[in-house]
């Protein structure tokens, strides 16, 4: 049987590593907010080109505290509208409503599956602050074109980099850096992933930066000195160590995946299915490779019959889901679509040739 994903394979490959800094960590003594944590925050912004990294609890507390700052900050407040796509995975909407901001949705391009630049300014009014684009399944959206309807309405950008990490737009610029402030998930499938939850907002922005580092800390700088609501969003020191680790790897990690994804965009023949549309290699981390058919369940159960396991992201749209019955009579049919039709096929750094080999001829005897 080929995996989804093997992660204890993945982990695998670091373990006297990670059970080195397991080590110190354990005799440290000290566990959260420590150096574990800052040199991981200071790696993280060298590596993606912010000048700040806050490290948090997980990918959904990273794109909460953002929206949580720009309303701390009066740039944001409630009831003020964000637009996010239609197609993506709930957390980048729960961000939103969870902060008394409402979530605007708009469709994605079907070749990308992320946010169509055509339909956004269309959706724009007096209320809407924000853009929130997801760089779905590692693809990079079209940032140029979103930043510049951005800055015709004075509007903030906040990229979700939960799939992301490491992609590079143009002239160098990663994910989480293209932009006002990017949410990063290091959840343990991520292409970056910790032992655990974990995640970090990306800026380069002080004051929002010196706002988010008191937020995640119960509102405070100083102890028992508490200047906002805060909340308790840690990255711990474990896991902070973890990610250096970790980190030093993942453009290795990302190659690999790069190479997977090209064997099965050259390899895979099949009429009935419909594969992914890269416009520019580097700015995909393939972070899942997602496929599309009319007839999913049917191809689903051919791949398993043939010892390959497949996973659907995302089965239900947002707007279908019965959280969010306020968006239930809107229609979106190419995200409708989408959520009908796609598939994802295991794509890993820890996959060895003869598995890749095998997904594709279990995809290509499909008939
Ligand atoms: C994983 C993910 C998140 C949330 O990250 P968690 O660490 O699981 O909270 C947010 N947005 C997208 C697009 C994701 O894939």
């Amino acid at each position: 049987m080929i995996k989804f994903l093997d992660l204890q394979k993945v982990n695998a490959q670091y373990t006297q590593e990670l059970k080195q800094v397991a080590s110190k960590v354990i005799d440290s003594g000290w566990y959260l907010l420590g150096e574990q944590l800052q040199r991981f925050e200071k790696q993280y912004s060298q590596y993606v080109g912010s000048k700040y990294t806050i490290g948090v609890a997980n990918g959904l507390d990273a794109l909460i505290l953002i929206i949580r700052g720009y309303k701390e900050l009066g740039v944001f407040k409630e009831g003020d509208e964000i637009l996010v796509p239609s197609n993506t995975y709930i957390a980048s909407i729960l961000a939103i409503s969870a902060n008394g901001l409402v979530p605007i949705l708009v469709e994605p391009e079907l070749e990308s599956y992320n946010i169509d630049p055509d339909l956004i300014e269309a959706h724009v009014n007096e209320r809407t602050v924000a853009i929130l684009p997801v760089h779905l399944y590692g693809q990079l959206c079209d940032m140029e074109r979103i930043n510049s309807i951005a800055s015709k309405y004075s509007l903030k950008v906040i990229e979700d980099c939960a799939q992301a990490h490491g992609g590079i737009y143009k002239n160098g610029l990663k994910a989480g850096n293209l932009a006002d402030a990017g949410g990063h998930s290091f959840y343990p499938g991520k292409n970056l992933g910790a032992l655990a939850d974990g995640g970090a907002i990306t800026t380069s922005n002080e004051e929002l930066y010196k706002t988010l580092i008191a937020l995640r800390n119960y509102g405070s700088h100083i102890k028992y000195q508490n200047i906002y609501k805060g909340m308790n969003s840690r990255l711990d020191e474990m896991n902070a160590a973890f990610l250096s680790v970790k980190l030093q790897h993942l453009d290795v990690i990302i190659q690999k995946r790069r190479i997977i994804a090209q064997r099965y965009l050259h390899e895979i023949r099949n009429q009935k299915i419909a594969l992914p549309h890269v416009q520019n290699t580097e700015a995909h981390v393939w972070h899942l490779f997602v496929i599309r058919t009319d007839e999913r369940e049917k191809l689903q159960k051919h791949l398993a019959d043939c010892g390959v396991q497949t996973l659907i992201h995302y089965p239900i749209p947002p707007h279908r889901q019965d959280a969010y019955v306020e968006l239930s009579g809107l229609s979106f049919p190419i995200s409708e679509k989408i959520h009908a039709e796609v598939l994802s096929l295991p794509i890993s750094e820890v996959m060895t040739l003869d598995e890749v080999s095998s997904v594709i001829q279990a995809v290509n005897s499909y008939n």
